[in-house]
């Protein structure tokens, strides 16, 4: 934050503002604001802005004279409206002090309920209430949070004296505790605080507003709210905008009552209001989850006139901001009001359903529809999940929070389950109720099981988030932290044991049980098309099986895009002659072992062909390290070892003497700048010839099965012109002969992978040879950088990224400063040779988002990634289009606009 003070307004009232504002007022003041305008029932208030916020911070921590006078002002508008007064002894006003960021940060920071009590005013309340309990409860509650979140004063301290208090008096739960008792309470925390802060508990209302303005500020820096803008990449310059409202009450009665409501159902997405809501309840009791609340539905019984209402506003919201709502209300004497709208959290499948939804009902566009989906979401979807087996007994059953199936080790605290996941286990964090402190807990586990809390409760809406199975609210778990066991209905287990948990139905099973499939819902299937209706990019598979072609197909693969034939060798029978060819002493020796592979590789040929009916199909020739192939050599000596110890068999010794002597000749010192790809193929040329004659022989074998075959002849490893010149007149040979007459009608392409930089850099030559270029980022990475990709992840990577020299691994995410640019120079020089050179990418990067981005950007024909993240590069494909055309700003906006706290 630059050290200048912001001079503009700092306090807009909910009359001033609209959801546009969302930068200045953060979502929820910019939502207030709008449903004001709206003429909602929203208790009136202000909001103090994002820029107040870092003034706050600039001037050291504290508040400027014109911000208090703002406040003031604002105070008295809706001393006004609410015909009452701040302070006042007997109709005081009371208002909540909640942050609000400008991207959802749910429970990541503080809000102070009740503001405004003090000795005086509780008076007031309690005559104006009639309810002496009800007044000094709510003061209680106010001195307990304001000592917490404004003094630092450890909440376990107040609630020990309410438990004290409450044992003493033989009161089993707090509806109980009566006036007198609540009162005494008051005079408790208020000598804590005086012993914690060394001051008395401020009684004037504006220091007490002051100093809780402050501490919301603060709470934009506390160690959760850091974490998790670090986790989505929210800006930390960005600060909070704080929103004062008055108060309504929740837990005035049986006739009132708090709680949440989601627009459409946030867990598949089906359209019916969906929502848990608690009787006599104030506040954060429904979203803390410390009691089990009742569904929506049942307050049509209990209260049809305001349910009518609620489902009324829920409409009309919905329509007005075109996406699912998650809205929080209370109710007073009856009386409905709304405190919160915000685009709800879901999961993915919920997602999906609900874009496609509306995208039907004429509410939102097909690149809007496209644009609300998270793409990392998509991967949940096609994950794997429990299956519903007979056998399988659940131990408990808890409500289905976030979908998908997942399986570790009981871990009972975030810091363990992070510690363990650190070790490479999988953990299952296990808790009575999560707070946002357990974040980091969540991050690391596989999936959450907790014992309360609803649907909607904070480890349900961040594990959703996150794409993380969970189960909420399963009331048979007890945990006992001392012996570090815990109780699932009659079965004690303990901390490490293994359990697994289906957070689409809410099981809890014993040990790890079996995974299925996932599979396309006709949803997906039909967003995918919407997507394919607007990317521009092709997508391809890398598939180096049969089997792999036909999921990627399934999945919606245009072709194949690297099919890797050293995979095609890795198996029991093809290995040992694939080893002997490579060791073989003489030209001879080798062919007449390639000879054996031949029909082997035919077949796989024919098989992928067949699959791929009538799309591309790229076949890259062979590129292992030489090491990936050679038997293993202690092995080998060790055999040796022993029979000379036995003694005997000279033959064999000789035999095995002679191989170990030609894999020490073979032996590099760095394999994977050796002799590998099309080095390989010039230094062996009948490895090459065998497999491109394996090629054409199966095209021409499917083609008289009426086979639409169209193969592409991919050569790695290039980094000179003449090695694909050579290599390009090697298949041109073979495809010749080999097809004959069906030279003239089965047509392919032979292309290279830039993965060497002088590729890259010579592109223009090279291209002179070349009917496409693919472009291997994997080498391409590491040799820009001059990583090994095989040692520097596991050796200095995460250091690096620690250290903050890199921010993002480049294996992962495509350095586009770097690589990125040898990219962009390869295209410009390869098309301005050859106009119609095909272009794409086929590593690691072709299933990252922001990779596919850079491909859109530089112009690329197409990416290509494995086959279970074909959806997703379809969907960021069709991203990267909207983002393009400068789409992404107004609807990206709009997204931003709805969430808060
Ligand atoms: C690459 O280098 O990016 C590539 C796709 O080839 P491989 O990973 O097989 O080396
Ligand atoms: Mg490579």
């Amino acid at each position: 934050m630059s050290a200048e003070l912001i001079k503009e307004k700092q306090v807009y009232l909910f009359e001033e503002g609209n959801a546009s504002m969302v930068k200045l007022l953060g979502g929820k003041g910019g939502n207030l604001a709008e449903m004001t305008a709206l003429g909602l029932p929203i208790p009136p208030g202000f909001t103090i802005t994002t820029d107040a916020c870092k003034n706050y911070y600039k001037q050291g921590g504290s508040l400027s004279g014109e911000l208090q006078s703002e406040m003031r002002r604002a105070v008295s508008a809706i001393e006004k409206v609410k015909d009452c007064r701040f302070g006042d002894g007997e109709r005081p006003l009371l208002v909540s002090v909640r942050s609000g960021s400008v991207t959802s940060m749910p429970g990541m920071m503080d809000t102070i309920l009740n503001l405004g009590l003090n000795d005086e005013t509780v008076k007031g309340l309690a005559q104006q209430t009639n309810n002496d309990s009800f007044a000094y409860d709510c003061y209680r509650r106010f001195i307990g949070m304001f000592g917490e979140i404004v003094l630092g004063i450890p909440s376990i301290l107040f609630s020990r004296q309410l438990e004290e208090l409450k044992s003493h008096a033989s009161r089993d739960s707090d509806q109980e505790v009566t006036a007198g008792e609540w009162k005494q309470l008051t005079g408790l925390y208020k000598m804590l605080v005086k012993e914690h802060s060394g001051k008395e508990f401020p009684q004037d209302v504006y220091q007490q507003l002051n100093m809780a303005v402050g501490a919301v500020f603060r709470s934009w820096n506390n160690a959760r709210a850091k974490v998790y803008r670090k986790l989505y990449s929210i800006p930390h310059d960005q600060g909070t905008a704080v929103n004062v409202q008055s108060m309504v009450f929740g837990n005035r009665g049986e006739d009132c009552g708090t709680g949440v409501l989601f627009t459409r159902n946030p867990s598949n997405g089906a359209k019916e209001l969906y929502g848990e809501y608690l009787i006599n309840a104030q506040g954060e009791d429904v979203v803390a989850g410390l009691r089990t609340p009742r569904k929506l539905g049942e307050l049509k019984d209990e209260m049809p006139e305001v349910y009518g209402q609620l489902a009324a506003a829920a409409a009309g919201l919905e329509a007005h901001y075109r996406d699912m709502q998650d809205i929080e209300f209370t109710i007073e004497n009856r009386t409905l009001y709304l405190l919160q709208t915000r685009s709800g959290k879901r999961t993915a499948q919920a997602a999906v359903k609900i874009a496609v939804d509306l995208y039907e009902e004429g509410a939102i566009t097909k690149e809007e529809a496209v644009n609300r989906i998270d793409v990392s979401h998509l991967d949940q979807l096609l994950h794997r999940s429990i299956a519903p087996l007979e056998e399988l007994k659940p131990l408990a059953i808890g409500l289905p929070a976030s979908p998908g199936g997942a399986s570790g080790m009981i871990a009972l605290d975030a810091e363990i389950a992070e510690t363990w996941k650190h070790n490479g286990k999988n953990v299952m964090l296990v808790s009575a109720e999560t707070s946002p402190e357990d974040i980091h807990g969540i991050l690391a586990a596989e999936g959450v099981l907790t014992g309360r809390g609803g649907m909607t409760s904070h480890a349900a809406v961040v594990a959703r988030g996150m794409g993380k199975p969970c189960v909420c609210g399963c009331d048979q778990l007890s945990i006992d932290a001392e012996q570090r066991t815990i109780h699932l209905g009659d079965y004690v287990l303990k901390e490490g044991d293994v359990i697994s948990i289906d957070g689409t139905s809410g099981r809890v099973y014993a040990g790890s049980v079996p995974l299925s499939d996932p599979e396309m819902t006709p949803e997906l299937l039909k967003l995918l098309g919407l997507a394919d209706e607007i990317r521009e990019l092709n997508i391809y598979a890398n598939a180096d099986t049969p089997h792999d072609a036909r999921i990627s197909r399934q999945f919606g693969a245009e072709g194949i895009g690297l099919c890797r034939t050293e995979h095609m060798f890795f198996s029991d029978t093809r290995l040992p002659i694939v080893q002997s060819m490579i060791l073989a002493d003489s030209r001879e020796e080798r062919i007449s072992l390639l000879e054996r592979i031949l029909p082997m590789q035919q077949s796989d040929f024919e098989d992928m062909f067949e699959a791929m009916d009538g799309l591309q199909v790229t076949i890259r020739l062979l590129d292992p390290p030489l090491h990936e192939f050679l038997p293993n050599l202690e092995q080998l000596e060790e055999q040796l070892r022993r029979l000379k110890l036995r003694g005997g068999d000279i033959e064999e010794e000789k035999r095995l003497k002679h191989m170990i002597a030609k894999i020490r000749s073979l032996q590099e010192r760095n394999p994977m700048l050796g002799l590998r790809g099309c080095r390989l193929g010039i230094q062996f040329p009948e490895i090459y010839d065998m497999q491109i004659e394996a090629v054409f022989r199966a095209a021409k074998s499917v083609a008289h099965r009426r086979i639409e075959v169209r193969p592409e002849i991919m050569i790695p490893l290039v980094g000179d012109p003449r090695e694909l010149k050579q290599l390009r007149a090697l298949v041109d040979k073979v495809a010749s002969q080999v097809l004959g007459e069906e030279f003239k009608t089965i047509s392919y392409r032979v292309g290279t992978m830039i993965e060497v930089p002088r590729a890259a850099v010579m592109a223009d030559k090279i291209a002179e040879h070349a009917d496409f270029f693919s472009f291997g980022t994997n080498d391409l990475t590491q040799m820009t950088f001059g990583y090994s990709r095989d040692d520097a992840e596991g050796k200095f990577l995460s250091s690096y990224l620690d250290r903050n020299i890199l921010s993002e691994n480049p294996f992962q995410m495509l350095d586009q400063e770097g690589v990125g640019k040898l990219i962009e120079w390869a295209v410009t020089k390869g098309k301005g040779k050859k106009s119609f050179l095909k272009t794409g990418l086929c590593g690691e990067h072709g299933g990252d988002q922001s990779s596919i981005f850079f491909c859109q950007q530089v112009g690329l024909d197409y990416v290509s990634c494995s086959p279970y993240r074909i959806p997703y590069a379809r969907m960021a494909a069709a991203q990267a289009v909207i983002a393009s055309r400068g789409e992404a700003a107004s609807t990206k906006a709009e997204a931003v606009a709805l969430p808060s706290e």
